[in-house]
């Protein structure tokens, strides 16, 4: 068990940002999976995430974050157009803030319309997430908005720790949490609940086996850069950031395993989600799924695992659970029939 006291986020932070999201970004529903609770063997939980306002646990770090600034800021920006773009200009919008979300001219213009819908500014600018970023950065530096990074950050951890605290208080007893895994901002927070509340507790990072840019920074020692692959796990792309300060620290000292999935592993998970509990939700929230029944993960034990978002193309989820063959930037993951 190491030492949680040396870490740049602790329980308290998280207990208190659980008082400031009360009642905004809080409170989601954990479910049972009768069918993963038989494949495994053991009871399974499911914490929704996707019943959030945004459709997504992002709102938990970005209210935080943003409930955290003083009056006197001009405003917020980002630069995700994801899930973390969608919580910002919401949170902000909430806090009667300016919020401007910059992305490049690659984003989809249906992404760019529900982030506008939301009352956001939209700024786009060149052909990659880093010139996007640089124009973030330089309205923090000539119109004084607060950038708000996406995972590392304190009090964007400690947000997202509040699903680890509620998901212990709720259930105690659970032996093995399964946790999406991409920048680490989920997996940091709700692992340094988890490990405060059950000191026993098995915690487990899944991400897809390409691109997977904490498994390969915990393998090296120290933050590295990965090559990003196009994934139905869209959500769990991109990096950690060479400069990482928080989210490396605490997920190499709490996590006890990372696993990788496939492509393939994970279209099972979607579709074992949708056909056998009803849900519609992205690549992302299906890797514990993967990772169970492909026999990369045992149960052992009270099982959970956090369905993070819904942030679908639902056509392109349509064809998926018709057994569709789904093209990936340049490569093409085979469609499969459910139960075939
Ligand atoms: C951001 C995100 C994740 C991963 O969270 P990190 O804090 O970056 O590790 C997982 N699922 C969904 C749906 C997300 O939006």
């Amino acid at each position: 068990m190491p030492d949680l006291s040396d870490l740049p986020v602790q329980l308290s932070d998280i207990q208190a940002a659980a008082r400031v999201i009360a009642g905004a970004a809080d409170a989601t529903p954990m479910v049972p999976s009768e069918y993963m609770g038989q494949r495994t063997g053991h009871p399974f939980w499911m914490k929704l995430e996707i019943t959030q306002p945004t459709g997504a646990f992002k709102l938990r770090g970005a209210t935080n974050a943003i409930r955290a600034l003083g009056d006197d800021v001009a405003g917020v920006v980002c630069c995700s157009t994801g899930n973390h773009g969608r919580a910002v200009a919401y949170a902000a919008r909430e806090a009667g803030l300016r919020a401007v979300i910059c992305m490049s001219e690659l984003v989809p213009d249906a992404k760019v319309a529900r982030i506008r819908a939301t009352g956001a500014e939209v700024v786009i600018e060149g052909q990659s997430q880093d010139e996007a970023q640089r124009a973030a950065d330089r309205l923090v530096e000539a119109e004084g908005l607060v950038d708000i990074p996406p995972f590392d950050h304190p009090d964007v951890i400690a947000g997202q720790g509040t699903v680890g605290l509620e998901m212990l208080t709720e259930r105690p007893e659970l032996d093995t949490l399964i946790i999406p895994l991409s920048g680490g901002g989920l997996a940091a927070g709700v692992a340094v609940a988890a490990k405060a509340l059950a000191p026993d507790i098995r915690l487990i990072g899944v991400t897809m086996d390409q691109g997977a840019a904490m498994d390969a920074s915990i393998r090296a020692g120290q933050p590295v850069e990965v090559e990003e692959v196009a994934s139905l796990a869209d959500s769990l792309g991109g990096g950690i950031g060479l400069s990482n300060r928080y989210t490396f620290p605490i997920c190499r000292a709490l996590l006890d395993e990372v696993v990788l999935v496939t492509e393939e592993e994970i279209l099972t998970g979607m579709q074992t989600l949708y056909y056998e509990d009803a849900l519609v939700a992205e690549g992302a929230c299906a890797v514990a799924h993967a990772a169970l029944l492909s026999g990369k993960i045992t149960a052992r034990g009270p099982t959970a695992t956090i369905i993070t978002g819904r942030n679908l193309d639902m056509r392109v989820f349509n064809g998926l659970m018709a057994g569709d063959h789904v093209t990936l930037g340049d490569r093409i993951v085979k469609g499969q029939t459910y139960g075939a």
